[in-house]
């Protein structure tokens, strides 16, 4: 790969640390002397413990990466395996919904990158990915460039704001501060949090994005904590649900049940309310066929894949969500097995979960490991389990588990031994924490 194509880098340091050549190298120094400090120092290498074995870089310490990286050590100890995140510490997405309704407190979600990095015996550096080079196998940090033998990025997803018609760079910004979807980052949550608690009266909206989104659940199962919340603090709001699909698309009896015996004093449910743009001036939401006036909003629109791996020329621009050209059961970039995608970033349609993420990572890291032996492992599916909070005092939720499988006729992956538990109850409410704990114990600790 090109130089050219490093992310985030102007294109004379660009030239420099993608150069192979003598005379490039010569370029580097004069572009480097000539550069402010804060951008020589991308120039370094980053600062990381030596080890023997073969590098494998994993890009995102999310419920992919996370498992990506401990898995990576089990099935191969003599990698030197980095984990690389921006987020000083991890504070999880799946439960949160459960927390915005105080149903846990924040240090059941929140767990350090130290403790999962020492239990399982891989590094752990703090910064911010800025690009990577595939044929020096360097990937840039905002701490300096870390070189790799094997990569693997596993970034998550980015809002597509254009896609519901905000194409403005500087209004997309205004709407993410002023109403945050809560998929991407935890400071959305917090803000989420205090909305809910201190909205007033009128009308809130909540939506559900169409496509491939995070965890397809999600979004209704927030309708149904926000709706608790404001009857428990006994205000008079509309929770007006704007959903993008033409129906519930996921737990569909066990949601509307809710939505009619539980909320139906808060949410009002509105399908096929595909969001064409938002007037965030005048606080309206534009669909095809009318206008929403809202108080305050939580707006989740649809997403794509990071845009790391559209700056790094590997993304088919032509996917909805940006996807890169991946083997889809080897997961490595197709014609390059030393990069591989994983995580919602990923290009299969498997859902976007934790639990998908996870057990896929295991399987992965298993295929990474027997190319670096000239082996191959046979494909197997990754599993999705997700709980949805309905109910609280005491928690009540139900539950989705399913594998998937390809079908060679249609050449397509689908759903397989799928099943799905509607009924919502206080062991549902139980089993969704138990498993989340059940998560972090084997991300994080021993
Ligand atoms: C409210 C909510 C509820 C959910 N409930 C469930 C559930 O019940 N069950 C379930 O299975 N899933 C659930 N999910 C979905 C789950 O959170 C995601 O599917 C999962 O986090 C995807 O994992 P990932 O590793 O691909 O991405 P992420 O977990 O988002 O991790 C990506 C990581 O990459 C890092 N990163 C990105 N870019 C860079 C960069 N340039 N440099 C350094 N680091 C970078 C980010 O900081 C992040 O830590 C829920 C999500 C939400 C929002």
């Amino acid at each position: 790969m090109a130089a050219g194509a490093l992310s985030g880098i102007s294109s004379p340091l660009q030239a420099a640390i993608g150069a192979d050549t003598a005379a490039k190298d010569a370029a580097a120094a004069d572009c480097s002397t000539a550069l402010p400090f804060s951008i020589r120092k991308l120039l370094n290498e980053a600062t990381l413990q030596t080890a023997k074995g073969a590098r494998v870089v994993v890009v995102g310490g999310g419920w992919s990466g996370l498992g990506m990286a401990k898995y990576l050590k089990i099935h191969n100890p003599a990698f030197d395996a980095v984990l690389i995140d921006k987020r000083p510490e991890f504070i999880s997405f799946p439960a949160s919904n459960s927390w915005l309704a105080d149903q846990i407190n924040l240090d059941f979600l929140t767990h350090s990158y130290i403790d999962a990095a020492k239990a399982h015996n891989y590094q752990f550096l703090n910064s911010t990915v800025l690009g990577f080079d595939r044929a020096s196998k360097k990937v840039f940090t905002s701490n300096g460039y870390v070189n790799y033998d094997y990569l693997v990025l596993a970034p998550g997803i980015e809002y597509d704001y254009s896609r519901i018609g905000v194409d403005d760079p500087e209004s997309q910004m205004r709407l993410y501060n002023d109403y945050p979807g809560g998929f991407v980052n935890s400071s959305e949550l917090i803000t989420i949090k205090r909305k809910l608690n201190t909205f007033k009266s009128g009308t809130f909206i909540l939506n559900v994005p169409n496509g491939e989104y995070r965890c397809t659940a999600a979004p209704y199962e927030r309708a149904c904590m926000a709706a608790a919340i404001f009857r428990k603090r006994r205000i008079r709001a509309t929770i007006l649900l704007l959903d993008m699909n033409a129906e519930i698309r996921i737990k569909k009896q066990g949601f509307e049940k809710a939505f009619s015996s539980l909320y139906s004093d808060y949410i009002n449910y509105l399908p096929s309310a595909e969001i064409a743009g938002v007037d965030i001036n005048n606080k309206t939401i534009s669909t095809e066929f009318d206008d929403y006036q809202f108080d305050d909003a939580i707006i989740y629109p649809p997403v794509r894949a990071s845009s790391l791996l559209e700056d790094a020329g590997i993304a088919n621009l032509k996917s909805p969500q940006k996807v890169a050209n991946t083997d889809p059961f080897k997961y490595h970039v197709v014609g390059d097995e030393h990069v591989y995608v994983t995580g919602d970033s990923r290009s299969q349609p498997f859902s976007k979960g934790g639990h998908t993420a996870n057990s896929e990572a295991q399987y992965v890291a298993e295929v990474i490991a027997a190319h670096a032996l000239g082996k191959e492992v046979r494909w197997r599916s990754p599993q999705t389990m997700c709980f949805s909070a309905v109910d609280i005092n005491p928690l009540k939720a139900m539950s989705i588990i399913t594998f998937y499988k390809f079908n060679p006729q249609a050449k397509e992956f689908q759903f397989d031994r799928t099943h799905m538990m509607e009924d919502w109850n206080t062991e549902g409410g139980q089993a969704s924490l138990a498993w989340a704990e059940g998560m972090y114990r084997d991300m994080f600790y021993k």
